[in-house]
């Protein structure tokens, strides 16, 4: 008997036949005697359409008020999924309950739309698994340590899921979603990309953060550092396949290199269109700069990217660096109104229209020249790079966003991703 945590996202609950079928797979494997613990997300649309009334209402202000608003309706989307999903495990006549974030509870800290899980109480969750009940735990959201509720950000059920399989040490947590795996790059973007049956939780980990929508990365992040045995598999299969072949379906996260097996030098290529770069003109050169430009955007919670400092000339330099396009809005507005006047910077430019393309595999830790391949294979499609940043295992690259479909597909090719491995 093991404990496994399911995750089923959004357009796997897309519709009441849909959660039928996530019951019925469910059951199936409670019915061969798992503990089961389900983490779904809303109903596909759903967290979109909620979003959009309070639009409707009011444009949304960055006031914490406001953002507190947008969790408590936003939460409601998990609530009624996840309540949805007992109901129809109960229809398979199996007993099942569900709790949203706040009654496990999944406590959070403050920042509301984007807050983090600092700790999970499954005293609850652990007493119905002991009485033979299928427990669900709504996705996306946890409760704070004044009692309000919060979200995760969007996306945020896989990371409620994996939290909860670590806080519960499970033996398994598989994501059930509407592709079969993790792929070398967007099959929409390059039709030859393939499915990848292994991958290291560290490539992982950057091709998340590079825009491989496939998992949450804060998932990835909770995965690697509980070592949560990690699946990522179609909830688009007959619910009642063999249970072995769908548990070996799918992308496996790994945590330990194959020795035996010939390690791909890349193993895929992400990108993100949900960039923007903002540069900070004619600021004086000096100690701290980077801090008071960096440190006021850190603290307002905005996640900063890639950072470029330019060569002064004449005491003055120019500062660059990439956030979020849902962040851009408000970085701008704090570096011309906070920072830019402290600063004595002479201007604040913003680009939208850019994006961010990575070759990504632990491989190039022990080659040389994969970068500079990467380069020629840009420079040879005439694409110009306006930032280049690298790790140990990753290189990537901010260009013009009408090059971006060019760019991962001459890449793609370039690395041999196009074919199979031998
Ligand atoms: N429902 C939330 C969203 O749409 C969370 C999730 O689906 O993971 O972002
Ligand atoms: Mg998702």
């Amino acid at each position: 008997m093991s404990l496994i945590v399911h995750k089923y996202g959004g357009t796997s609950m897309g519709s009441t036949e849909r959660i039928s079928n996530v019951a019925k797979r469910v059951a199936k494997w409670a019915r061969v005697g798992h503990q089961m613990v389900v983490v779904p997300s809303a109903m596909s649309g759903e967290t979109n359409r909620l979003l959009a009334l309070a639009k409707e209402l009011a444009p949304s202000t960055l006031t914490d008020a406001y953002s507190r608003e947008l969790d408590m309706l936003a939460a409601t989307g998990e609530q009624a999924s996840s309540a949805l999903l007992a109901i129809a495990l109960q229809a398979e006549g199996l007993e099942s309950v569900s709790y949203a974030g706040w009654q496990v509870p999944i406590r959070t800290n403050n920042a509301y739309t984007k807050a983090r899980i600092e700790s999970i109480d499954d005293k609850r969750v652990r007493a119905d698994l002991a009485a033979g009940r299928v427990v669900i735990v709504t996705g996306f959201q946890g409760l704070d340590e004044s009692g309000n509720i919060t979200t995760l950000g969007r996306g945020g059920s896989d990371t409620s899921a994996v939290a909860v399989a670590a806080a519960m040490k499970a033996d398994e947590c598989l994501i059930y979603t509407d592709v079969d795996g993790v792929y070398t790059t967007d099959p929409r973007v390059v039709p030859e990309a393939r499915r990848l049956e292994t991958v290291s939780f560290e490539e992982m980990l950057e091709m998340a953060s590079m825009g491989s929508k496939v998992l949450q990365i804060r998932s990835v992040e909770f995965a690697g550092k509980y070592k949560v045995k990690l699946r990522v598999l179609s909830s688009f299969t007959p619910w009642d396949i063999d249970i072995n072949t769908e548990a070996a379906s799918g992308t496996l996260i790994t945590f330990e290199e194959d020795e035996n097996m010939e390690q791909a030098i890349v193993s895929g290529i992400a990108f993100s269109r949900d960039e923007t770069k903002i540069s900070v003109l004619g600021v004086p050169d000096k100690p701290g700069i980077a801090y008071q430009i960096l440190g006021a955007v850190a603290d307002a919670n905005i996640e900063i990217d890639m950072i470029i400092q330019n060569i002064s000339k004449g005491g003055l330099t120019d500062f660059s660096f990439t956030v979020n396009h849902g962040d851009y809005a408000k970085t701008m507005d704090l570096l011309k109104n906070v920072v830019m006047p402290k600063l004595g910077a002479e201007e604040v430019v913003g680009d939208t229209k850019i994006c961010k393309v990575s070759i990504v595999g632990i491989g190039m830790r022990s080659h040389v020249g994969v970068a500079s391949t990467m380069f020629r294979v840009l420079s040879e499609e005439g694409i110009n790079i306006q930032m280049i940043s690298t790790s140990e295992i990753k290189t990537s690259v901010v260009i013009d966003e009408k090059y971006m479909e060019l760019a991962v597909r001459a890449l793609h090719k370039a690395f041999g991703l196009d074919q199979a491995p031998a």
